[in-house]
């Protein structure tokens, strides 16, 4: 059984070293108007940053929430991937050395914050809050890996193929090449196809902090492209990858043609994440943190709410109060502080959710305004009659919610843990019994108890999942480094 994480250790208790980030303060006036003239500033060209020169076509990057293109990447070649498995180096400075860079490189991040949120802004369409959330996580994964490597160093497995999402299109980017760089590894990173330049410009800063370039090797381009070359390639001695389950199937079996035995694929993925709400919880709370797990990040978190169980006795007034916090979101444009909710990724996700909304219409409980220009999608509640109803993970701000009668407590668990996926899963009760005994039963990698869903901080709620959610280890625990050093060898055999 795992604690449920109220109980585990405030990042404040860690020594110095582990301190988080403490991020900014965006009502700051100063910090405010450097973001505002970051805003000024032209968007560069994603380029490959590579030891050998890199070829490819070139291709518009879009403002999600504008539709309008804001610069352009180069889409390697095959080629162009090819020679950067060829050419990379693992990183064989001392281990204090390689994690003083990680460091360097996380004051550079903060130094570089109104460029950071301007980026995350214009190629993310994250809200301002978001941005200020996703910067001091890449920060906290620099400093934190920095510190769990530098503890007890190994050898490095060698080049790793580390391929990221476009939902934390700089923090989770960042921890996958923090861990790989840190235990030493060479690493070559393929952004998402929609947010190569943020991820671009976390690789100058990685690079200027002191990190070789056949080290770290950065690689703008397609994922039937690179992404197959970095997981078919004999010389890949292991990928770390971000994103849907279904791509991690892809990954897997193109994997299984690069015959080294034991390499390892780190995986991350989707979940149908449940929260359940007993007639005991405190409403107002229950409501904000519903809220914020179901459509902040418009949803489009992999540890979002997506299916809520509220107890039949207090479900009516619950929803009720739901709907109220609902009409308060403002739904647009992430340069507006008032924003609560901004665009999703691209055109096609929301032509996505928008075709699984309305083929749902019967089941729409309540939703909002959508805007009219962009790709905005409003927070959109559905009624259900379980997770079982719930096709597939909708990557966006819906909610599913369903009612349950007290004594189908045990029923609503293995419904839930029926469905296979196992990443967050959140409670709301006042019954100290009962925090424990629904820890024990629901399979999952976090559960959150009175609080909300998303938002896992680095060092202190170590983040992944079981069954369909991933592979683990956790990222932002204890366990993650090490998963990159090469396996210890047996000092004898039999
Ligand atoms: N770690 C993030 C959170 O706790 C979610 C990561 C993801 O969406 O991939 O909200």
């Amino acid at each position: 059984a795992r604690p449920p994480a109220s109980l585990l250790a405030p990042a404040a208790l860690y020594g110095d070293e582990r301190r988080n980030s403490m991020g900014f303060d965006i009502s700051d006036e100063q910090v405010l108007a450097g973001i505002m003239a970051a805003r000024e500033q032209p968007v560069p060209d994603a380029q490959p940053l590579t030891v050998s020169p890199g070829s490819g076509q070139m291709q518009d990057v879009l403002n999600p929430a504008t539709g309008a293109a804001i610069a352009q990447v180069m889409m390697v070649d095959g080629d162009t991937a090819a020679r950067a498995v060829a050419d990379a180096r693992i990183w064989t400075a001392p281990a204090a050395e390689r994690a003083a860079v990680l460091r360097h490189a996380a004051d550079l991040y903060e130094q570089q914050h109104a460029q950071i949120f301007n980026l995350l802004a214009r190629e993310a369409g994250k809200t301002l809050a978001d941005a200020v959330a996703e910067l001091r996580e890449a920060v906290d994964f620099l400093r934190y890996y920095a510190a769990e490597g530098e503890a007890s160093p190994q050898a490095p497995r060698g080049v790793i193929g580390a391929i990221s999402p476009w939902n934390f299109p700089l923090a989770i980017f960042t921890g996958q090449i923090a861990a790989a760089l840190m235990a030493g590894n060479a690493v070559i990173a393929k952004p998402a196809e929609a947010t190569p330049i943020i991820a671009m410009l976390g690789v100058q800063l990685l690079h200027q902090a002191g990190v070789p370039l056949a080290s770290l090797q950065f690689l703008p381009g397609a994922g039937r492209v690179v992404g197959t070359a970095l997981s078919a390639e004999a010389r890949i001695a292991g990928v770390v990858f971000t994103g849907s389950t279904a791509t991690a199937q892809v990954i897997a079996r193109s994997m299984a043609q690069n015959l080294t035995p034991g390499t390892p694929l780190i995986a991350e993925t989707g979940g149908l994440n449940a929260m359940i709400v007993d007639s005991t919880a405190l409403p107002e709370q229950a409501v904000r943190d519903i809220v914020n797990g179901a459509f902040r990040s418009a949803g489009q978190r992999c540890s979002a709410l997506r299916c809520l169980y509220v107890q039949e006795d207090i479900a009516p007034h619950l929803i009720q109060m739901i709907k109220g916090a609902m009409d308060e979101l403002v739904v647009g444009d992430p340069w507006d502080l008032r924003t609560d909710v901004g665009p999703v990724i691209d055109t096609k996700a929301r032509d996505d959710i928008a075709a699984y909304i309305a083929a749902n219409k019967a089941r729409v409980v309540h939703e909002l305004p959508t805007p009219a220009q962009g790709c905005f999608i409003a927070p959109t509640m559905l009624r259900v009659s379980g997770i079982a109803d719930l096709e597939r993970e909708i990557f966006g701000p819906v909610l599913h919610v369903a009612t349950f009668r007290g004594d189908d407590l045990q029923k609503v668990i293995a419904d839930i843990n029926t469905r296979g996926f196992g990443l967050t899963f959140g409670l709301h009760t006042r019954i100290d019994s009962r925090v424990q005994e629904v820890s024990d039963a629901i399979h999952v990698g976090n559960i959150y108890v009175n609080r909300n869903q998303i938002g896992a901080v680095v060092g202190s709620q170590p983040f992944g999942g079981e069954g369909l959610s991933g592979t683990g280890p956790k990222a932002g625990g204890p366990r993650y480094v090490p998963r990159f050093f090469a396996p210890s060898q047996p000092s004898s055999i039999g």
